[in-house]
């Protein structure tokens, strides 16, 4: 079969034939229609220092898939062949302390798709069952595949709800995007949003941000008291990873808010714990995975309903062939999702 892998250290990923993985008795073989390149994709391709301290090459990259299965192990029980499916990427091992606690999203033996086992940039891929979730047939392919990143998005927003609330999201990357479209369909009242790139900007205005602000020319800080009569915000989410956005947004949470922060940031940062968390009584919520399998629930009511549409988020369509031109407009930070089709 077909499959881009990370072949050797350094940058690049490489089309080989390789052999069709075989499953083992509690794996299902999926024949992959669609998968997005993640952001964790390209720092593989990259070669950045997570990677390389992380990956072992040689590896099949991609994660974020959907596809049908074609095959079933012996020990396989709830899914059957030819479900529409699509993987929770983080692949728990049931029972450490978190996985028995209800958590596990932050197991202690994760192993994540893609990452740490052969992924989906290939025409097939082989998933254990316990992370394999049966999309309902109508979302379509391309959608399908971007329920990963919509899952983070939908915890970011959701930890606690949004409903009449004002929210501001800094960052607006990929998840960002989608969680544009997650609070708006679930009720917040006012969305402002910050990033450095119009490309961005322009997609979030249409997956429903009332307010666009590009921080590289413009004072988010004053943008966002006018707009809320010098209350801040109810709600701030840190999509950016940036350091100066991580105290905007705290700053800008009003007394008794709530902050989310999802963006991961490449040093240790600083804040005013004082004025901006404590005597605020901010709450402040660190989101990492997505809520297996309750926030792939909601994704994919929203998705399959179409109240939720994130058309807009998909930027890009290319073969699997064509990785490399994916890669390059997402290094441009001109994209939003893009998708490969094998
Ligand atoms: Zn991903
Ligand atoms: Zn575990």
């Amino acid at each position: 079969m077909k499959a881009v892998l990370k072949e050797n250290p350094g940058r690049g990923f490489v089309l080989r034939d390789i052999p069709m993985p075989e499953i083992k008795e509690d794996e299902v073989l999926v024949k992959v229609s669609a998968v997005s390149i993640c952001g964790t994709d390209l720092h593989i391709y990259q070669w950045n220092t997570w990677a390389q301290g992380r990956i072992k090459p040689p590896l099949v990259v991609g994660h974020e898939v959907a596809g049908r299965v074609v095959e079933v192990g012996r020990n396989v029980k709830r899914v059957q062949i030819n479900d529409f499916v699509s993987a929770e990427t983080h692949i728990y091992c049931g029972y450490c302390h978190q996985c028995l606690t209800g958590h596990p999203e932050i197991c202690e033996n994760l192993k994540i798709l893609g990452v740490d086992t052969d992924g989906a940039f290939a025409e097939y891929i082989a998933i254990p069952e316990r992370v394999v979730w049966v999309n309902p047939p109508e979302i379509n392919p391309e959608f399908a595949s971007v329920q990963e990143p919509l899952g983070n998005a939908i915890d970011t927003v959701l930890v606690e709800d949004v409903v009449g609330k004002s929210v501001l999201i800094t960052g607006v990357g990929p998840v960002g995007l989608l969680a544009v479209g997650v609070a708006r369909v679930s009720g917040a009242s006012q969305i402002i949003v910050s990033d450095i790139g119009d490309f961005r900007l322009n997609i979030a205005k249409k997956m429903g941000a009332d307010i666009l602000v590009n921080s590289r020319n413009e004072n988010l800080r004053e943008i966002v008291m006018d707009a809320t009569h010098g209350r801040g915000v109810d709600v701030g989410l840190e999509m950016s990873g940036n350091e100066g956005a991580l105290r905007d947004v705290i700053y800008l949470a009003s007394p008794g808010g709530r902050v989310s922060l999802l963006g991961l940031f490449d040093r240790d940062v600083t804040i005013n714990l004082n004025d901006d968390v404590i005597f605020k009584k901010l709450r402040v919520y660190g989101i990492t995975g997505r809520r297996i399998f309750q926030t792939w629930n909601i994704g994919s009511n929203l998705l399959k309903s179409g109240r939720l549409d994130i058309s807009p988020v998909i930027s890009h369509k290319f073969t699997l062939e064509e990785f490399d031109k994916g890669i390059e407009v997402m290094e441009r930070r001109e994209s939003g999702k893009v998708i490969l089709i094998p």
